[in-house]
């Protein structure tokens, strides 16, 4: 058991190191980092699914390697463009709806990403939850438009009621994102008719089994993405998206860019745009690197404790 510390090149959730604990089992290693602001009985999922890596392994993979979208966040095109070219990925995710930035802007990248993409890419966009209903129509069709098309809007408002109401008056399909939070999620927002695609991250919804019974469940086409791990969390987003019976978008599950290390020299960081469905996950043979300070390790291995007896 180690705990890492490694910072990102850019804030993200209001943090810019992100941590974690590694575990090791007999079958491999499992990461344990749900974000600091969690309560304990969130986390329980996150240990579980750090303890099914460690103690289980993952079910067989239907496929051995998985397609994954580039990010690009609120830069100015000129940027987006450089960006979305030097990334290798086909599919490009663009973060929109910055409270900083106007629509215009976000059109303007969108544009810019689908001019590096060519018209074979596939554009989705991620609004976090920002806009009320009205707005979101709005700007979804100005957006489709100077995409040239969008394969999807991912959570465009907060709530599932909103989400359904907007899917219902746009062509653009709808992702599930911040909505799916809990293992029951993603049968709520199929129930409400609230979205045409649910994005899975495994370890809130407690493992790769777990994760493959809610994709089942609710029946809807599903994306996978991390949580910002290190490539032993990531190596479970892998396993999921290599098991899904369909996979039929690319996955954002190439995070690693965003840290500014790893734990291990076997990197999960995308190749022409795809990352290979590993067995289990890589050793983490930099952890000497990147181990946290004598405070931060109590603090995880509290938390840790705290959640191995709920
Ligand atoms: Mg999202």
């Amino acid at each position: 058991m180690d705990v890492y510390a490694i910072s990102l090149h850019n804030r993200f959730r209001g943090i810019t190191v992100r941590e974690g604990v590694l575990l090791r089992g007999e079958a491999g290693w499992g990461e344990f980092c749900p974000f600091a602001d969690y309560a304990d009985d969130e986390c329980v999922p996150w240990l579980a699914s750090a303890s099914e890596a460690a103690n289980d392994g993952w079910p067989a993979p239907v496929r051995e390697r998985v397609e994954v979208n580039t990010t690009v966040p609120v830069v100015p095109p000129e940027r987006a463009y450089e960006l979305v070219a030097a990334s290798g990925c086909r599919t490009a995710k663009v973060k929109v709806a910055d409270p900083r930035a106007p629509l215009a802007g976000d059109c303007e990248r969108v544009a810019a990403v689908r001019d590096a993409l060519g018209p074979g890419g596939a554009i989705r966009v991620d609004a976090n939850t920002a806009w009320d209903v009205d707005t979101a129509v709005g700007a979804i069709k100005d957006l489709d438009r100077a995409a040239g098309g969008l394969e999807y809007v991912e959570q465009p408002c907060p709530s599932i009621g909103e989400l359904a109401a907007v899917r219902r008056r746009v062509d653009v399909r709808i992702a599930a994102d911040e909505s799916i939070r809990r293992a029951e999620d993603p049968m709520k927002v199929a129930v409400a008719g609230a979205a045409d695609i649910a994005v899975l991250k495994v370890a809130p919804l407690g493992g790769v089994r777990r994760a493959l019974e809610v994709a089942e469940a609710c029946g809807l086409p599903c994306v996978v993405s991390s949580a910002v791990e290190s490539s032993v969390g990531l190596a479970a987003g892998l396993a999921l998206a290599g098991a899904l019976p369909s996979l039929d978008f690319a996955c954002g599950l190439g995070t690693l860019s965003l840290l500014r290390g790893d734990v291990s020299t076997e990197s999960l960081s995308p190749v022409d745009g795809y990352l290979p469905v590993p067995r289990v996950a890589p050793e983490p043979d930099l952890l000497g690197d990147v181990r946290a300070d004598d405070k931060v390790r109590t603090w995880w291995l509290d938390r840790l404790g705290r959640v191995s007896s709920l």
